[in-house]
């Protein structure tokens, strides 16, 4: 039987496998993507993602670039000002709080949010159209036999596939990037985050809010009205313990926990979804590729979810993967284009983990002198303008 062939792989349908074959496939590249689970694309369903992800300026850009941008833009809710909010005892009380706004920086917002399961649909529908895509959810990646001038992969159903290049986008715990002999480091905080989407009394108008106390930060994303009432997707990160009880807890005990930790800023709020529960790890591979593979995303790397980098660093691997691919004359995957994107980065991800690893360390503390040191970080942060601004733009593009 003749062995089918493709120019990429991408193992992996996240929302980064999804916008890689978009990326690809734009560029003229013959992709084909599988993975075991199909995306969930409705909010109600099982496993769905209620995350919401602020996609940042240089996210925006490459999704112009890659054409997605006119199919996502009627979903998209713009970040213009990113309050900040410090609070401390029990019940959390307001401390100090300072906004960040867009406009001092430019013309543009920070980024636009979207909702990860809407992002998911958006997403769908729009590959199901590219000639070049070709789209196998249920079968997965099994292993691989990598050589000089091609990589000859066994999927789950047994089927076998030679690519140039093989993608590893399969996630945390990535079975191409075990495949690829690339080990990983892993740092444990004890914590985990709840995401989920609540309505609130008091209007968000179209501001994003991130609300400090020990154990983490509850970070407050605004979406739009939902049955009449304003609403929100949020992030609670804690102790693993707390955040357990509170997924476990009764929905009318659950409000009261949420509108006492949002110190009331947002009057009575109340549960509008499922509560999923995530852990919160640093995780980086040592490499970023090996013969014939690329890890991009969490195969790659995994970071708290503080100031919306995770997916937007992942964004960044496609752009550079995508860049390295047009630059070498020969086609994907040859050593010399893994060499340029192992080399644009790799540095640039170990950056931003250790800059976050610090802030989370920090923030969460239930150490007075350090929440001492939160609250003052935040005043000379936002105060000193010139350090504000360059922080500003630190946030939205390379570290
Ligand atoms: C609470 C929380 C909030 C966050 N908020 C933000 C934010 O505001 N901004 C931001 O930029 N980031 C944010 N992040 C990070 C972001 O959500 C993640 O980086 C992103 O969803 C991970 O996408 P991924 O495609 O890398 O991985 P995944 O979504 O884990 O996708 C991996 C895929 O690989 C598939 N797979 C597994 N095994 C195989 C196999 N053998 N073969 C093929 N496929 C396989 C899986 O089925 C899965 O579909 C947040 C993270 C958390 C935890």
């Amino acid at each position: 039987m003749k062995r089918e062939s493709t120019d990429i792989l991408i193992c992996g349908g996240g929302l980064a496998g999804l916008v890689a074959a978009c990326a690809f496939g734009h560029a003229g590249y013959s992709v084909c993507l599988v993975d075991p689970t199909a995306p969930v694309t409705n909010t109600n369903h099982e496993g769905a993602d209620l995350r919401s992800t602020a996609f940042l300026q240089p996210a925006h850009a490459l999704f112009q670039e890659i054409g997605l941008w006119e199919a996502l833009a009627p979903f998209a809710v713009p970040l213009q000002t990113l309050r900040i909010v410090d609070t401390a005892g029990t019940p959390p009380q307001v401390r100090d709080e300072r906004a960040f706004r867009s406009d001092e920086v430019g013309d543009q917002p920070f980024g636009w949010n979207f909702l990860n399961w809407l992002m998911r649909r958006e997403l769908l529908r729009h590959l199901v159209g590219m000639a070049e895509v070709d789209l196998r959810f249920g079968t997965g990646f099994r292993s691989m036999l990598t050589r000089t001038n091609e990589a000859i992969v066994t999927l789950s159903d047994g089927s076998r596939l030679s690519a140039g290049l093989v993608i590893g986008a399969d996630g945390r715990n990535s079975v191409v990037r075990e495949a690829a002999g690339i080990t990983v480091d892993t740092t444990r905080y004890g914590q985990k985050s709840l995401a989920f989407v609540a309505t609130h009394a008091v209007p968000h108008h179209n501001v994003s809010t991130e609300i400090y106390h020990e154990g983490g930060p509850f970070t407050v994303v605004p979406l739009a009205d939902i049955d009449g009432k304003p609403a929100s997707a949020i992030v609670w990160m804690n102790a693993g313990r707390r955040s357990l009880d509170l997924a476990a807890m009764e929905t009318d005990a659950f409000n009261r926990e949420m509108t006492l930790r949002s110190a009331g800023l947002f009057g009575e709020m109340a549960l509008a979804s499922k509560r999923a529960v995530w852990p919160i790890i640093t995780q980086r591979s040592d490499r970023l590729t090996a013969q014939r593979t690329a890890l991009i995303a969490e195969a790659a790397h995994v970071l708290p979810p503080i100031g919306a980098q995770g997916l937007n660093t992942s964004l960044n691997d496609i752009a550079a993967l995508l860049d390295a691919a047009r630059a070498s004359a020969a086609a994907p995957g040859s050593a010399e284009m893994l060499a340029a994107y192992e080399k644009a980065r790799h540095s640039d991800i170990a950056r931003r983990a250790h800059a976050i690893d610090l802030f989370n360390r920090v923030t969460r503390s239930g150490d007075v002198g350090l929440q001492n040191l939160r609250l003052a970080g935040l005043k000379v942060a936002h105060d000193f303008q010139p350090l504000r601004r360059g922080l500003m733009r630190a946030g939205m593009g390379p570290l």
